[in-house]
Protein backbone atom coordinates (compact mmCIF):
# COMPACT_ATOMS: atom_id res chain seq x y z
CA UNK A 1 0.00 0.00 0.00
CA UNK A 2 1.14 3.41 -0.42
CA UNK A 3 -0.10 6.95 0.43
CA UNK A 4 -2.66 8.31 -1.88
CA UNK A 5 -0.34 11.20 -3.63
CA UNK A 6 -2.34 13.93 -4.96
CA UNK A 7 -1.21 16.01 -7.71
CA UNK A 8 -2.29 19.29 -9.57
CA UNK A 9 -2.64 18.92 -13.31
CA UNK A 10 -2.16 21.97 -15.67
CA UNK A 11 -3.93 21.94 -18.34
CA UNK A 12 -2.38 24.74 -21.15
CA UNK A 13 -4.39 26.43 -23.66
CA UNK A 14 -2.51 28.61 -26.08
CA UNK A 15 -4.60 31.82 -25.64
CA UNK A 16 -6.89 30.38 -22.96
CA UNK A 17 -9.59 29.30 -26.04
CA UNK A 18 -10.90 25.45 -25.84
CA UNK A 19 -14.07 24.92 -27.45
CA UNK A 20 -16.86 23.46 -25.67
CA UNK A 21 -16.48 20.06 -25.91
CA UNK A 22 -13.19 20.33 -23.98
CA UNK A 23 -14.81 22.67 -21.73
CA UNK A 24 -17.26 19.32 -20.86
CA UNK A 25 -14.04 17.17 -20.50
CA UNK A 26 -12.69 19.56 -17.92
CA UNK A 27 -14.85 19.84 -16.65
CA UNK A 28 -15.79 15.67 -16.60
CA UNK A 29 -12.00 15.05 -15.67
CA UNK A 30 -12.12 16.91 -12.77
CA UNK A 31 -15.22 15.88 -11.06
CA UNK A 32 -14.25 11.85 -11.63
CA UNK A 33 -10.49 12.50 -11.28
CA UNK A 34 -10.48 15.62 -8.77
CA UNK A 35 -11.75 17.48 -6.22
CA UNK A 36 -14.31 18.92 -8.33
CA UNK A 37 -13.42 22.04 -9.17
CA UNK A 38 -11.63 24.03 -12.19
CA UNK A 39 -8.87 26.77 -11.75
CA UNK A 40 -8.77 29.34 -14.71
CA UNK A 41 -5.14 30.63 -13.97
CA UNK A 42 -3.31 33.82 -14.56
CA UNK A 43 -1.69 32.08 -17.66
CA UNK A 44 -5.52 31.25 -19.56
CA UNK A 45 -4.50 27.57 -18.49
CA UNK A 46 -6.73 25.26 -16.49
CA UNK A 47 -5.42 23.51 -13.70
CA UNK A 48 -7.36 21.11 -11.30
CA UNK A 49 -6.45 19.96 -8.01
CA UNK A 50 -6.63 16.05 -6.02
CA UNK A 51 -5.45 13.97 -8.93
CA UNK A 52 -4.72 11.42 -7.23
CA UNK A 53 -1.68 9.44 -8.16
CA UNK A 54 -2.88 6.27 -9.85
CA UNK A 55 -5.99 7.97 -11.47
CA UNK A 56 -3.02 10.43 -13.48
CA UNK A 57 -2.60 8.20 -16.75
CA UNK A 58 -5.88 8.25 -17.08
CA UNK A 59 -7.08 11.99 -16.32
CA UNK A 60 -3.82 13.03 -18.66
CA UNK A 61 -4.99 10.15 -21.15
CA UNK A 62 -8.94 11.87 -21.37
CA UNK A 63 -7.67 15.52 -21.57
CA UNK A 64 -4.91 14.53 -24.30
CA UNK A 65 -8.03 13.16 -26.38
CA UNK A 66 -9.54 16.30 -26.01
CA UNK A 67 -6.66 17.53 -27.97
CA UNK A 68 -5.60 19.44 -25.02
CA UNK A 69 -2.54 18.98 -23.05
CA UNK A 70 -0.54 19.19 -20.04
CA UNK A 71 2.86 18.84 -22.11
CA UNK A 72 5.01 21.89 -21.15
CA UNK A 73 2.35 23.47 -18.72
CA UNK A 74 5.39 23.20 -15.79
CA UNK A 75 8.56 22.81 -15.68
CA UNK A 76 12.20 24.78 -17.59
CA UNK A 77 10.62 25.15 -20.67
CA UNK A 78 8.28 27.78 -22.30
CA UNK A 79 5.38 27.69 -20.73
CA UNK A 80 1.27 28.41 -21.69
CA UNK A 81 1.65 31.16 -24.95
CA UNK A 82 -0.55 33.64 -23.45
CA UNK A 83 -2.95 36.43 -25.79
CA UNK A 84 -5.42 38.78 -25.46
CA UNK A 85 -8.94 37.68 -25.36
CA UNK A 86 -10.01 40.78 -26.98
CA UNK A 87 -13.73 40.53 -28.15
CA UNK A 88 -13.88 43.66 -29.53
CA UNK A 89 -11.50 43.35 -32.62
CA UNK A 90 -12.39 40.17 -33.56
CA UNK A 91 -10.46 39.97 -36.89
CA UNK A 92 -6.98 41.14 -34.69
CA UNK A 93 -7.58 38.71 -31.86
CA UNK A 94 -7.90 35.99 -34.21
CA UNK A 95 -4.41 36.71 -35.93
CA UNK A 96 -2.89 37.47 -32.83
CA UNK A 97 -4.47 34.01 -31.39
CA UNK A 98 -2.91 32.10 -34.34
CA UNK A 99 0.58 33.73 -33.55
CA UNK A 100 0.04 32.77 -29.91
CA UNK A 101 -0.99 29.14 -31.16
CA UNK A 102 2.03 28.75 -33.73
CA UNK A 103 4.51 29.86 -30.94
CA UNK A 104 3.08 27.46 -28.54
CA UNK A 105 3.37 24.64 -31.13
CA UNK A 106 7.13 25.59 -32.02
CA UNK A 107 8.19 26.32 -28.86
CA UNK A 108 7.26 22.75 -27.47
CA UNK A 109 9.42 20.35 -26.57
CA UNK A 110 9.92 17.35 -29.05
CA UNK A 111 10.64 14.70 -26.85
CA UNK A 112 8.52 11.41 -27.06
CA UNK A 113 8.53 11.04 -23.44
CA UNK A 114 5.40 12.51 -22.64
CA UNK A 115 3.81 10.37 -24.82
CA UNK A 116 5.61 6.94 -23.67
CA UNK A 117 4.98 7.69 -20.30
CA UNK A 118 1.37 9.05 -19.93
CA UNK A 119 -0.10 8.02 -23.55
CA UNK A 120 1.70 4.53 -23.76
CA UNK A 121 2.74 5.21 -26.85
CA UNK A 122 5.39 2.83 -28.03
CA UNK A 123 9.41 3.68 -27.66
CA UNK A 124 10.01 4.83 -31.41
CA UNK A 125 14.20 5.95 -30.17
CA UNK A 126 16.33 5.04 -27.55
CA UNK A 127 16.36 8.79 -25.36
CA UNK A 128 20.02 9.04 -25.55
CA UNK A 129 19.80 9.61 -29.03
CA UNK A 130 16.58 12.02 -29.23
CA UNK A 131 17.38 15.53 -30.22
CA UNK A 132 15.82 18.28 -28.55
CA UNK A 133 16.36 20.22 -31.10
CA UNK A 134 15.61 24.18 -29.04
CA UNK A 135 16.12 23.12 -25.30
CA UNK A 136 19.45 20.59 -25.96
CA UNK A 137 19.85 17.75 -23.57
CA UNK A 138 19.35 20.24 -20.17
CA UNK A 139 16.77 22.55 -21.38
CA UNK A 140 16.38 25.68 -19.88
CA UNK A 141 17.63 27.12 -16.48
CA UNK A 142 14.36 28.05 -16.14
CA UNK A 143 10.85 28.40 -16.81
CA UNK A 144 10.13 30.78 -19.83
CA UNK A 145 6.86 32.68 -20.26
CA UNK A 146 5.76 34.70 -23.71
CA UNK A 147 2.52 36.93 -23.89
CA UNK A 148 1.34 38.71 -27.04
CA UNK A 149 -0.72 41.72 -26.12
CA UNK A 150 -3.39 44.47 -28.52
CA UNK A 151 -3.00 47.63 -26.80
CA UNK A 152 -4.82 49.46 -25.48
CA UNK A 153 -5.46 46.32 -22.93
CA UNK A 154 -2.81 44.96 -21.26
CA UNK A 155 -4.75 42.14 -19.75
CA UNK A 156 -1.46 39.50 -20.62
CA UNK A 157 0.57 42.04 -18.03
CA UNK A 158 2.91 42.07 -21.55
CA UNK A 159 5.86 43.47 -18.83
CA UNK A 160 5.66 40.35 -16.56
CA UNK A 161 6.62 38.06 -18.96
CA UNK A 162 9.84 37.08 -20.43
CA UNK A 163 9.25 37.70 -23.89
CA UNK A 164 6.48 39.87 -24.86
CA UNK A 165 5.32 40.73 -28.00
CA UNK A 166 2.86 43.94 -28.32
CA UNK A 167 0.33 43.98 -31.33
CA UNK A 168 0.90 47.09 -33.50
CA UNK A 169 -2.29 47.24 -35.73
CA UNK A 170 -2.85 49.82 -38.55
CA UNK A 171 -5.86 50.46 -40.71
CA UNK A 172 -7.31 47.23 -38.97
CA UNK A 173 -4.47 45.51 -40.10
CA UNK A 174 -1.96 43.67 -37.93
CA UNK A 175 1.43 45.24 -38.83
CA UNK A 176 3.78 43.04 -36.52
CA UNK A 177 5.03 43.57 -33.03
CA UNK A 178 6.92 45.24 -30.73
CA UNK A 179 9.10 42.65 -28.97
CA UNK A 180 9.41 43.46 -25.04
CA UNK A 181 12.13 40.96 -23.25
CA UNK A 182 13.23 40.41 -19.25
CA UNK A 183 9.92 40.74 -17.24
CA UNK A 184 9.00 37.85 -14.32
CA UNK A 185 7.02 38.96 -10.90
CA UNK A 186 8.75 36.22 -8.94
CA UNK A 187 10.92 36.77 -5.78
CA UNK A 188 12.59 35.54 -3.09
CA UNK A 189 12.10 36.96 0.91
CA UNK A 190 15.47 38.50 2.17
CA UNK A 191 17.39 38.11 -0.54
CA UNK A 192 17.34 41.73 -2.27
CA UNK A 193 19.53 39.60 -5.14
CA UNK A 194 16.37 38.74 -6.46
CA UNK A 195 13.44 40.78 -7.59
CA UNK A 196 10.30 41.57 -9.56
CA UNK A 197 11.00 42.82 -13.10
CA UNK A 198 9.70 44.54 -16.23
CA UNK A 199 10.28 43.37 -19.54
CA UNK A 200 11.53 46.74 -21.61
CA UNK A 201 11.13 47.48 -25.75
CA UNK A 202 13.55 46.51 -27.98
CA UNK A 203 12.44 47.32 -31.31
CA UNK A 204 10.03 45.54 -33.70
CA UNK A 205 9.30 42.41 -36.26
CA UNK A 206 7.09 41.87 -38.57
CA UNK A 207 4.68 39.14 -37.87
CA UNK A 208 5.98 36.41 -40.08
CA UNK A 209 9.45 36.96 -37.91
CA UNK A 210 8.01 36.32 -34.77
CA UNK A 211 8.99 32.53 -34.76
CA UNK A 212 12.25 32.88 -35.25
CA UNK A 213 12.78 36.00 -32.85
CA UNK A 214 11.01 33.91 -30.44
CA UNK A 215 13.18 30.54 -30.92
CA UNK A 216 16.59 32.82 -30.73
CA UNK A 217 15.58 34.52 -27.47
CA UNK A 218 14.68 31.58 -25.90
CA UNK A 219 18.12 30.27 -27.27
CA UNK A 220 20.27 33.13 -25.70
CA UNK A 221 18.77 32.45 -22.12
CA UNK A 222 19.44 28.90 -23.06
CA UNK A 223 23.64 29.40 -23.32
CA UNK A 224 24.08 32.41 -21.07
CA UNK A 225 20.78 32.24 -17.87
CA UNK A 226 22.66 31.12 -14.99
CA UNK A 227 22.84 27.23 -14.23
CA UNK A 228 24.46 27.43 -10.84
CA UNK A 229 21.76 29.38 -8.65
CA UNK A 230 18.61 28.14 -9.46
CA UNK A 231 17.44 31.69 -7.66
CA UNK A 232 18.80 34.00 -10.25
CA UNK A 233 18.06 31.57 -13.01
CA UNK A 234 15.47 33.86 -15.36
CA UNK A 235 16.22 35.63 -18.24
CA UNK A 236 15.30 38.88 -16.75
CA UNK A 237 18.43 37.99 -14.24
CA UNK A 238 20.40 37.25 -17.36
CA UNK A 239 19.64 40.85 -18.72
CA UNK A 240 19.66 42.66 -15.70
CA UNK A 241 23.44 40.94 -15.39
CA UNK A 242 24.86 41.96 -19.12
CA UNK A 243 22.38 45.09 -19.86
CA UNK A 244 19.51 45.45 -22.04
CA UNK A 245 21.83 46.87 -25.10
CA UNK A 246 23.83 43.09 -24.67
CA UNK A 247 20.43 40.96 -25.55
CA UNK A 248 19.76 43.42 -28.23
CA UNK A 249 23.03 43.27 -29.75
CA UNK A 250 23.03 39.18 -29.56
CA UNK A 251 19.50 39.03 -30.72
CA UNK A 252 20.50 40.86 -33.92
CA UNK A 253 23.67 39.20 -34.67
CA UNK A 254 21.81 35.67 -34.08
CA UNK A 255 19.11 36.67 -36.31
CA UNK A 256 21.87 38.44 -39.23
CA UNK A 257 19.69 40.89 -39.64
CA UNK A 258 18.58 43.95 -37.00
CA UNK A 259 14.92 44.17 -35.37
CA UNK A 260 13.52 47.32 -36.23
CA UNK A 261 12.62 50.40 -34.59
CA UNK A 262 9.97 49.83 -31.87
CA UNK A 263 6.70 51.29 -33.04
CA UNK A 264 4.46 53.54 -30.81
CA UNK A 265 2.06 51.83 -28.74
CA UNK A 266 -0.27 53.04 -25.76
CA UNK A 267 -1.94 50.87 -23.03
CA UNK A 268 -4.74 52.18 -20.58
CA UNK A 269 -5.80 48.68 -18.63
CA UNK A 270 -4.53 45.32 -17.29
CA UNK A 271 -8.32 44.49 -16.44
CA UNK A 272 -11.29 42.73 -18.29
CA UNK A 273 -13.74 44.40 -19.27
CA UNK A 274 -17.55 42.33 -18.33
CA UNK A 275 -20.99 42.24 -19.66
CA UNK A 276 -21.96 40.97 -23.33
CA UNK A 277 -20.15 43.13 -26.37
CA UNK A 278 -21.15 42.68 -30.02
CA UNK A 279 -17.86 41.58 -31.94
CA UNK A 280 -16.77 41.54 -35.83
CA UNK A 281 -19.72 39.30 -38.11
CA UNK A 282 -22.25 40.06 -35.62
CA UNK A 283 -20.93 37.63 -32.86
CA UNK A 284 -21.74 38.50 -29.21
CA UNK A 285 -19.05 37.76 -26.57
CA UNK A 286 -19.66 37.41 -22.39
CA UNK A 287 -16.81 38.44 -20.11
CA UNK A 288 -18.10 36.89 -16.52
CA UNK A 289 -16.18 37.50 -13.47
CA UNK A 290 -14.78 34.56 -11.86
CA UNK A 291 -13.34 34.79 -8.62
CA UNK A 292 -10.29 34.02 -8.61
CA UNK A 293 -10.95 31.80 -11.27
CA UNK A 294 -12.51 28.98 -9.28
CA UNK A 295 -15.07 27.29 -10.77
CA UNK A 296 -17.10 24.85 -8.53
CA UNK A 297 -20.73 24.68 -7.02
CA UNK A 298 -21.34 25.88 -3.54
CA UNK A 299 -24.29 25.74 -1.37
CA UNK A 300 -24.90 29.08 -2.75
CA UNK A 301 -24.37 28.73 -6.19
CA UNK A 302 -24.01 26.56 -8.97
CA UNK A 303 -21.04 28.01 -11.35
CA UNK A 304 -19.91 24.87 -12.82
CA UNK A 305 -23.16 23.14 -13.27
CA UNK A 306 -24.40 26.29 -15.50
CA UNK A 307 -21.11 26.38 -17.48
CA UNK A 308 -21.28 22.75 -17.94
CA UNK A 309 -24.96 23.52 -19.11
CA UNK A 310 -23.69 26.21 -21.63
CA UNK A 311 -21.11 24.22 -22.74
CA UNK A 312 -23.60 21.77 -23.87
CA UNK A 313 -25.45 24.22 -26.53
CA UNK A 314 -22.37 26.75 -27.03
CA UNK A 315 -21.34 26.86 -30.84
CA UNK A 316 -18.32 29.69 -30.35
CA UNK A 317 -15.68 29.25 -27.75
CA UNK A 318 -14.71 29.67 -24.32
CA UNK A 319 -11.50 32.22 -23.55
CA UNK A 320 -9.60 32.10 -20.44
CA UNK A 321 -8.65 35.43 -19.89
CA UNK A 322 -5.30 36.26 -17.89
CA UNK A 323 -6.76 38.03 -14.96
CA UNK A 324 -8.88 34.41 -14.13
CA UNK A 325 -12.19 35.44 -15.55
CA UNK A 326 -14.20 34.22 -18.52
CA UNK A 327 -15.60 34.98 -22.23
CA UNK A 328 -18.40 32.83 -23.62
CA UNK A 329 -17.24 33.80 -26.88
CA UNK A 330 -18.49 33.76 -31.01
CA UNK A 331 -22.36 33.73 -29.98
CA UNK A 332 -24.62 33.91 -32.38
CA UNK A 333 -28.17 35.95 -31.73
CA UNK A 334 -30.14 32.81 -32.04
CA UNK A 335 -28.09 31.38 -29.23
CA UNK A 336 -27.86 34.66 -26.98
CA UNK A 337 -31.09 34.30 -26.01
CA UNK A 338 -30.64 30.77 -24.91
CA UNK A 339 -27.24 31.37 -23.08
CA UNK A 340 -28.95 34.37 -21.46
CA UNK A 341 -31.52 32.46 -20.35
CA UNK A 342 -28.81 29.75 -18.47
CA UNK A 343 -27.14 32.92 -16.94
CA UNK A 344 -29.69 34.28 -15.42
CA UNK A 345 -31.08 30.87 -14.36
CA UNK A 346 -27.94 29.93 -12.57
CA UNK A 347 -27.03 33.70 -11.39
CA UNK A 348 -23.38 33.44 -13.65
CA UNK A 349 -23.49 36.91 -13.91
CA UNK A 350 -24.04 38.08 -10.63
CA UNK A 351 -20.27 38.73 -10.14
CA UNK A 352 -20.25 41.28 -12.58
CA UNK A 353 -22.01 42.94 -10.30
CA UNK A 354 -19.62 42.89 -7.46
CA UNK A 355 -17.83 45.74 -6.71
CA UNK A 356 -15.05 47.30 -8.95
CA UNK A 357 -12.46 46.79 -6.43
CA UNK A 358 -13.44 43.18 -6.46
CA UNK A 359 -13.60 42.85 -10.12
CA UNK A 360 -10.33 43.72 -10.38
CA UNK A 361 -9.06 41.06 -7.87
CA UNK A 362 -6.54 38.48 -8.42
CA UNK A 363 -5.60 35.57 -5.45
CA UNK A 364 -3.43 32.97 -6.59
CA UNK A 365 -4.24 29.37 -5.03
CA UNK A 366 -1.86 28.96 -2.44
CA UNK A 367 -3.49 26.90 1.29
CA UNK A 368 -4.11 23.98 1.18
CA UNK A 369 -3.05 22.86 -2.20
CA UNK A 370 0.03 24.67 -3.22
CA UNK A 371 3.31 23.28 -0.94
CA UNK A 372 4.89 26.89 -1.24
CA UNK A 373 2.58 28.82 0.09
CA UNK A 374 3.41 31.10 3.38
CA UNK A 375 -0.10 32.28 3.77
CA UNK A 376 -3.37 32.04 2.77
CA UNK A 377 -4.71 33.53 -0.62
CA UNK A 378 -7.33 32.39 -2.26
CA UNK A 379 -9.66 31.34 0.73
CA UNK A 380 -8.91 34.14 2.83
CA UNK A 381 -8.90 36.72 0.01
CA UNK A 382 -12.61 37.13 -0.47
CA UNK A 383 -13.13 38.09 3.28
CA UNK A 384 -10.49 40.73 2.81
CA UNK A 385 -12.33 42.50 -0.07
CA UNK A 386 -15.77 42.19 1.68
CA UNK A 387 -14.05 44.46 4.74
CA UNK A 388 -11.99 46.72 2.28
CA UNK A 389 -15.45 47.18 0.01
CA UNK A 390 -17.14 48.50 3.41
CA UNK A 391 -14.07 51.47 3.52
CA UNK A 392 -14.59 52.01 -0.67
CA UNK A 393 -17.97 52.49 -0.46
CA UNK A 394 -17.83 54.91 2.77
CA UNK A 395 -15.62 56.74 0.47
CA UNK A 396 -18.03 57.12 -2.75
CA UNK A 397 -15.26 54.60 -4.56
CA UNK A 398 -17.30 51.44 -5.06
CA UNK A 399 -17.11 51.92 -9.03
CA UNK A 400 -13.34 52.78 -9.32
CA UNK A 401 -11.45 49.75 -10.75
CA UNK A 402 -8.64 49.94 -8.25
CA UNK A 403 -6.25 46.73 -8.85
CA UNK A 404 -5.72 44.57 -5.81
CA UNK A 405 -3.83 41.30 -5.98
CA UNK A 406 -3.10 38.63 -3.18
CA UNK A 407 -0.07 35.88 -3.46
CA UNK A 408 -0.02 33.46 -0.94
CA UNK A 409 4.07 33.33 -1.67
CA UNK A 410 6.65 35.76 -3.28
CA UNK A 411 6.76 33.51 -6.51
CA UNK A 412 4.17 35.80 -7.60
CA UNK A 413 1.57 33.53 -9.12
CA UNK A 414 -1.08 36.57 -9.37
CA UNK A 415 1.28 39.24 -10.83
CA UNK A 416 0.94 41.37 -7.18
CA UNK A 417 3.85 43.32 -8.21
CA UNK A 418 2.01 44.98 -10.65
CA UNK A 419 -1.18 45.54 -7.98
CA UNK A 420 -2.02 49.14 -7.32
CA UNK A 421 -2.40 47.35 -3.64
CA UNK A 422 -0.44 43.78 -3.68
CA UNK A 423 -0.20 41.29 -0.97
CA UNK A 424 2.69 38.65 -0.53
CA UNK A 425 2.09 36.30 2.08
CA UNK A 426 5.19 35.92 4.94
CA UNK A 427 3.92 34.11 7.12
CA UNK A 428 0.17 32.40 8.18
CA UNK A 429 -1.89 35.39 8.55
CA UNK A 430 0.88 37.46 7.96
CA UNK A 431 1.40 39.75 4.48
CA UNK A 432 4.10 42.21 3.29
CA UNK A 433 1.94 45.26 1.48
CA UNK A 434 2.67 46.57 -1.51
CA UNK A 435 1.50 50.07 -3.42
CA UNK A 436 2.21 52.26 -6.52
CA UNK A 437 1.77 49.90 -9.39
CA UNK A 438 0.64 51.30 -12.77
CA UNK A 439 -2.97 51.04 -13.61
CA UNK A 440 -2.09 49.77 -17.45
CA UNK A 441 0.52 47.50 -15.75
CA UNK A 442 3.51 49.52 -16.74
CA UNK A 443 5.05 50.06 -13.19
CA UNK A 444 5.80 47.75 -10.15
CA UNK A 445 4.44 48.57 -7.03
CA UNK A 446 7.00 49.04 -3.74
CA UNK A 447 6.65 47.80 -0.23
CA UNK A 448 4.91 49.94 2.26
CA UNK A 449 4.32 47.62 5.15
CA UNK A 450 5.92 44.59 6.35
CA UNK A 451 4.55 41.69 8.08
CA UNK A 452 1.03 42.77 8.95
CA UNK A 453 -1.81 40.79 9.51
CA UNK A 454 -5.27 41.80 8.82
CA UNK A 455 -6.54 44.61 11.48
CA UNK A 456 -3.02 46.70 10.30
CA UNK A 457 -3.88 46.37 6.71
CA UNK A 458 -7.13 47.83 6.91
CA UNK A 459 -6.05 50.75 9.41
CA UNK A 460 -3.73 51.87 7.06
CA UNK A 461 -5.69 51.71 3.87
CA UNK A 462 -9.03 53.31 5.59
CA UNK A 463 -7.55 56.81 5.45
CA UNK A 464 -5.83 56.28 2.72
CA UNK A 465 -8.57 55.50 0.64
CA UNK A 466 -10.69 58.57 2.08
CA UNK A 467 -8.00 60.38 1.41
CA UNK A 468 -7.67 59.09 -2.24
CA UNK A 469 -11.33 59.96 -2.62
CA UNK A 470 -10.83 63.63 -1.73
CA UNK A 471 -7.67 64.23 -3.09
CA UNK A 472 -7.16 62.83 -6.67
CA UNK A 473 -6.96 64.33 -9.96
CA UNK A 474 -9.74 63.75 -12.27
CA UNK A 475 -8.52 60.21 -13.96
CA UNK A 476 -5.74 59.78 -11.13
CA UNK A 477 -5.39 56.24 -10.74
CA UNK A 478 -5.40 54.77 -7.04
CA UNK A 479 -1.78 53.63 -7.71
CA UNK A 480 -0.25 57.34 -9.36
CA UNK A 481 -2.12 58.86 -6.35
CA UNK A 482 -0.63 56.88 -3.48
CA UNK A 483 3.09 57.78 -5.27
CA UNK A 484 2.08 61.90 -5.56
CA UNK A 485 0.88 61.70 -1.92
CA UNK A 486 4.52 60.34 -0.92
CA UNK A 487 3.36 56.98 0.28
CA UNK A 488 5.77 55.22 -1.67
CA UNK A 489 8.55 56.37 -3.72
CA UNK A 490 7.78 55.35 -8.05
CA UNK A 491 9.79 52.25 -9.13
CA UNK A 492 11.79 52.76 -11.94
CA UNK A 493 12.52 49.19 -13.06
CA UNK A 494 12.88 45.88 -10.46
CA UNK A 495 16.40 47.37 -9.88
CA UNK A 496 15.60 49.75 -7.51
CA UNK A 497 12.60 47.22 -5.82
CA UNK A 498 13.84 47.14 -2.29
CA UNK A 499 15.65 50.67 -2.39
FE1 LIG B 1 1.76 28.90 -4.64
FE2 LIG B 1 3.26 31.02 -4.27
FE3 LIG B 1 2.14 30.60 -6.66
FE4 LIG B 1 0.65 31.29 -4.62
S1 LIG B 1 2.27 32.54 -5.54
S2 LIG B 1 0.21 29.63 -6.04
S3 LIG B 1 1.63 30.32 -2.90
S4 LIG B 1 3.70 29.35 -5.69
Amino acid sequence: LEPAYQFMVRVRAPGGVATPEQWLVMDNVARKYGDGSLRLTTRQAFQMHGILKWNMKKNIKEINDSLLDTLAACGDVNRNVMCNPNPYQSKIHEDVYEWAKRLSDDLSPKTNAYHEIWLDEEKVVDSKEETEPLYGDVYLPRKFKIGIAVPPSNDVDIFSQDLGFIAVVEDDELQGFNVAVGGGMGMTHGDTATYPQLSRVIGFCKPDEVIEVAEHIIAIQRDYGNRSERKNARFKYTIDARGIDWVKNELNERLGWQLAEERPYHFEHNGDRYGWVKGQKGRWHLTLFIQNGRIKDTDDDQLKTGLREIAKIHTGDFRLTPNQNLVISNVTNYKKRQIDELVEKYGLSDGNNDSALRRNSMACVAFPTCELAMAESERYFPSLLDKLEGITEEAGLQDEDIIIRMSGCPNGCSRPALGEIGFIGKAPGKYNMYLGAGFAGDRLNKLYRENIGEEKILEELQPMIHQYAKERYEGESFGDYVIRAGYVKEVQSGLDFHE
